[in-house]
């Protein structure tokens, strides 16, 4: 395994590499770039194949949160945690607890928060150990779960593409088709629902998928078919690498725009949608929703300008669309871009500010 030299590695700062044989804890910490804060990410808890598996998974995120943060304009850096593990067989709170010993060790250069696997009651154990956590039950001074924050961002990319494509009705009689109806998924069916769309929707569990027709009106199709839909828009919402080289020939959507992490399987698919005239909404700046969400923890917790912050999604959006458009580059490369020019800056205020 070589890691300073692979793509994902990408300067990182720091790496750890946690473990607590009393309760099991295997676990890697990275540290991508501190530039502009704290690194600011999510635990997530997977039951990886490899440990090389995990190491990229967390590098590869760990990056992303640098991306999102910066894009999102929020006084923070990128960083992101796994825990090599089942977590419905093997969590415990002693383990979360071990996990908040590994987070305290850094001394605030990286926070803590939910992710895939982990959830508001791990980190009401990870903070009897450290202060450096978010996203925190009301009762110990946090903001519960992020995920209907990260839905309602991603209700507002759907409208801003769906404007930015000239749909004159907007979201009233848009058809959706949400993969996942996970947390977020779950949240965006319903504000989509409320907003007049219609709905489409897939999930590897079959009653949440029977839920959703009984809830929203919501048609259901199979779960290797959903990209196929006939619709306006295709919000996925459960895995990664969803647009790729086998989906895309099926694509129906005009618009891509969910939740879910590392939606391009490689960052050329996003050449592929434009080629296509598919609208790609980058989906670090359409699920920041979350992150703005648990950031307001760190200072004084304010709803109406967490909302006003996710609202602005919108022109963050229609900026990238702007640019990809006149420069006739790719939606995601235009956002990176763009996220590149605020953490370089940062990086070069830093060192200045060091030397
Ligand atoms: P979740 O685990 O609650 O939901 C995922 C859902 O997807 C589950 O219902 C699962 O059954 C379903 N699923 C799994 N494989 C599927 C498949 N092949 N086809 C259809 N459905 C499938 O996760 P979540 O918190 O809702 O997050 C969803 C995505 O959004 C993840 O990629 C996550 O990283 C990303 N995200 C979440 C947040 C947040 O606030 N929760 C923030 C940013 C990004």
């Amino acid at each position: 395994m070589f890691v300073f030299d692979s793509e994902d590695f990408d300067g990182h700062e720091q790496v750890v590499f946690a473990s607590d044989p009393d309760t099991g804890l295997k676990a890697i910490i990275a540290i991508h770039d501190t530039s502009n804060g704290p690194a600011l990410g999510g635990c997530r808890m997977w039951n990886y194949a490899t440990e090389s598996e995990a190491l990229r998974d967390v590098l590869r995120l760990s990056r992303g949160m640098t991306y999102k943060a910066a894009i999102s304009r929020l006084p923070l850096g990128g960083g992101k945690s796994v825990i090599i593990g089942d977590a419905r067989s093997q969590k415990t709170p002693e383990l979360m607890r071990a996990m908040g010993r590994a987070v305290e060790r850094l001394r605030g250069r990286y926070i803590v928060a939910e992710d895939v696997g982990t959830s508001v009651e791990d980190m009401a154990a990870i903070c009897t150990e450290t202060a450096h956590v978010v996203g925190r039950p009301a009762d110990r001074g946090g903001s519960g779960d992020p995920s209907p924050f990260t839905a309602y961002g991603c209700l507002v990319g759907i409208r801003a593409a769906l404007d930015h494509l000239g749909r004159a009705d907007g979201l009233r009689g848009a058809r959706v088709a949400i993969q996942g109806l996970g947390h977020v998924g779950w949240h965006l069916a319903g504000l989509l629902a409320e907003a007049g769309a219609r709905l489409i929707v897939s999930d590897i569990r079959p009653e949440i998928v029977e839920r959703a027709v009984r809830t929203f009106g919501a048609e259901a199709i199979a779960v290797d078919e959903i990209h196929t839909a006939d619709v306006d828009v295709f919000a996925p919402c459960a895995l990664g690498a969803v647009i790729n080289d086998r989906t895309i020939p099926a694509l129906k959507a005009r618009i891509v725009a969910g939740s879910a992490n590392n939606q391009l399987a490689e960052g050329r698919h996003g050449a592929v949608l434009r080629q296509r005239g598919v609208l790609y909404a980058p989906d670090y700046v359409v699920n920041a929703g979350g992150l703005m969400n648990v950031a307001a923890e760190l200072g004084t917790y304010d709803a109406t300008a967490v909302r006003r912050r996710i609202e602005g999604i919108y022109d963050t959006l229609m900026d990238i669309f702007a640019r990809a458009d006149r420069q006739g580059i790719p939606t995601n490369a235009a956002a990176d871009r763009i996220a590149e020019e605020r953490f370089r800056r940062h990086r070069r205020a830093g060192k200045i500010m060091a030397a």
